[in-house]
C-alpha cells in the first residue's frame, strides 16, 4: 500500500502540473476514445511502470474540473482540507449504516447535521442524512411528504392520485423522482414564473385550487434556492404560506444555493427558511467539497424514520437508532460523505465556509459588471446570482460553447430561458479570483474575433 500511496502522491503532481499546462483537456472525440486510450481489459495485467503512464494518460485526458478555465458545472476548484477528508474516508472505508462499524464517523455525520438543521433554523429535535446526490435528496422530500400525507402507501402502495407542484425552472429531478416513486410524471404541476425564474405562488393556489376540485390529492410542494439555470430564489415564505392553508409538504431544493444559510449577506435569499418542512443542499457545490456530499434534513424526525426504516436483524445488532443511520437512509452499505465536509469545517470554522460561499457572490459581481460596461454584451441574469448569463455579439451560445471546448480555451456551458439561449457563467469555483474572471472574458473575446467571426463571415 505504501507504494500505492507513493505512487498516488506522483500522479497528483502529474494532475496539478496538467490543470496549469493544459486546463482545458484536448477532448477525444467519442469515436477515437477507445483507439486514443488504452482502456482495455485483459487476461494479464500490467506492470507497474506501464500502469503508471497509462494512468498519466488518462490524467492528461481527463477535465479538468478543479482548472481556473472550468465554469461549465455547478461545482469546480479543489478545496485542499476537505478532499483530505475524503481521501480519509476512502482509506477508512467505513460503512455509515452502523455505530458499530462506523464508530466516530457517525457522530461526525450527526454533527454536521445538527448544525445544518440549525443554520436552517429548524428545532433542536430535527434530523437529516446524506443522499447519493440532490436528486436523492429531492426524491427522499418526496418520500417523506407522501407517506405524510397517506401512510398506507408504505405497505399498500397508491390507490389514488396524488399532485406536487414544483416551478417549470425547477430541476428535471422532480419529475423523474414522480415517475421513481411511482406518483407518476403526469401529477407533476409546473407552475408559472416571473420574469426572473421564481415560483409565482398565485398560480402555484391556482393549481391546487383546480386539483382539488378534480378530486386529485395535493401532497408537496418543491421550492428552489437557486434554479439550476439562473440561480434564482423561490419566495420560501409566500409558498409556506400556501403549503399551510392546503396541508402540503413543502420542501426546499438548495442543491445549488442553498450554501447561503452560511452567508449573512446573502442569507437573506432563504428568508423564512423554518417554515419549510425539509431542507436539501449539496455541499459539493457551493460549499466546494468533493462530488458527492449532498445532504437532506427535516424538522420531522419521526417521518425520517418512518418512511426509510426496515428493519435487519443481520445488521442493527448493536446500539440505538440514533446512532444506527441505515435507519434513515435510503441505502443500505452507505460511503462516508460526511468528513469531507466536517473537515472543512472544522478547519476553516463557520465564518470560513461563510467566505467561500461570499466569494462566489463577488466574483459574479465582477463579472456581471464586466459584461454591463460592454456594449458587445447582452447580460440575462440579476444581481444576487452566481449564474451569470449573458450573450455576446450575437454568437449563438451553442456553437460557441462547443468550439470553446474543442479549442481547449474554456469549459462553459449554456442554458435557455423565456426563449434566450445564452451562455451560463458559474463563479462556483474555488480557485477562481478576480483575474481568472476577467481572463475568461479575454480569452472569449479573442476566440470570437480569431474564430467565430471569420466562420460566420464567409
Ligand atoms: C444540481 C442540482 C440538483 C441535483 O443534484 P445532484 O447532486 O446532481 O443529483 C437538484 N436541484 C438543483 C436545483 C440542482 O442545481
Amino acid at each position: 500500500m505504501q507504494n500505492d500511496i507513493a505512487l498516488f502522491s506522483e500522479l497528483c503532481d502529474e494532475l496539478f502540473k496538467s490543470e496549469i499546462s493544459q486546463p482545458v483537456a484536448e477532448p477525444i472525440p467519442t469515436s477515437e476514445l477507445y483507439q486514443r486510450l488504452d482502456l482495455s481489459l485483459n487476461a494479464e495485467g500490467l506492470i507497474d511502470e506501464d500502469l503508471k503512464e497509462t494512468l498519466k494518460r488518462i490524467i492528461r485526458n481527463t477535465p479538468k474540473t478543479a482548472s481556473k478555465s472550468f465554469f461549465n458545472q455547478l461545482f469546480g476548484g479543489r478545496i485542499g482540507k476537505a478532499t483530505l477528508g475524503d481521501l480519509l474516508a476512502v482509506m477508512f472505508n467505513n460503512s455509515m449504516y452502523t455505530y458499530k462499524v462506523a464508530g466516530p464517523q457517525v457522530g461526525i455525520e450527526k454533527q454536521v447535521l445538527k448544525n445544518i438543521c440549525a443554520l436552517a433554523g429548524y428545532p433542536e429535535d430535527s434530523d437529516g442524512t446524506f443522499a447519493p446526490g440532490g436528486s436523492m435528496s429531492n426524491m427522499m422530500a418526496m418520500i417523506m411528504a407522501r407517506d405524510t400525507k397517506n401512510e398506507a402507501i408504505r405497505t399498500e402502495g397508491l390507490s389514488s392520485k396524488m399532485t406536487l407542484y414544483t416551478s417549470e425552472t425547477s430541476h428535471y429531478s422532480i419529475s423523474k423522482n414522480a415517475a421513481l416513486t411511482g406518483l407518476g410524471r403526469n401529477q407533476v404541476r409546473l407552475v408559472n414564473t416571473n420574469g426572473r425564474g421564481e415560483m409565482l405562488t398565485e398560480h402555484l393556489d391556482k393549481l391546487i385550487h383546480d386539483d382539488l376540485n378534480e378530486g386529485y390529492i395535493p401532497f408537496f410542494v418543491n421550492a428552489t434556492a437557486g434554479t439550476t439555470v439562473l440561480g434564482a430564489f423561490d419566495d420560501v415564505e409566500s409558498i409556506s404560506q400556501i403549503c399551510k392553508k392546503y396541508q402540503l409538504w413543502l420542501h426546499v431544493d438548495g442543491a445549488y444555493c442553498g450554501g447561503v444559510i452560511f452567508s449573512r449577506r446573502y442569507r437573506h435569499l432563504l428568508n423564512e427558511l423554518e417554515l419549510s418542512d425539509s431542507f436539501s443542499i449539496n455541499a459539493h457545490k457551493m460549499l466546494g467539497t468533493p462530488l458527492s456530499c449532498s445532504i437532506i434534513v427535516t424538522q420531522h424526525k419521526a417521518q425520517l424514520h418512518h418512511s426509510f426504516s426496515n428493519e435487519a436483524d443481520y445488521l442493527y445488532q448493536t446500539d440505538g437508532d440514533d446512532f444506527n443511520l441505515g435507519k434513515t437512509s435510503m441505502q443500505c452499505g452507505r460511503r462516508n460523505d460526511a468528513l469531507k465536509i466536517w473537515t472543512l469545517w472544522k478547519s476553516i470554522g463557520t465564518k470560513g465556509l461563510e467566505k467561500i460561499v461570499d466569494k462566489q457572490f463577488e466574483m459574479a459581481q465582477i463579472a456581471r459588471d464586466y459584461i454591463k460596461n460592454n456594449s458587445d454584451y447582452k447580460l440575462y441574469s440579476f444581481e444576487d446570482s452566481i449564474s451569470v448569463c449573458f450573450n455576446y455579439k450575437d454568437v449563438p451560445a451553442k456553437e460557441l460553447c462547443t468550439a470553446l471546448y474543442e479549442n481547449s480555451k474554456l469549459m462553459v456551458g449554456f442554458g435557455s430561458f423565456n426563449g434566450d439561449e445564452f451562455v451560463r457563467m458559474v463563479t462556483i469555483n474555488s480557485v477562481l479570483e478576480k483575474d481568472d474572471v476577467l481572463d475568461f472574458f479575454k480569452t472569449l473575446e479573442a476566440f470570437v474575433e480569431e474564430k467565430m467571426l471569420k466562420i460566420t463571415t464567409t
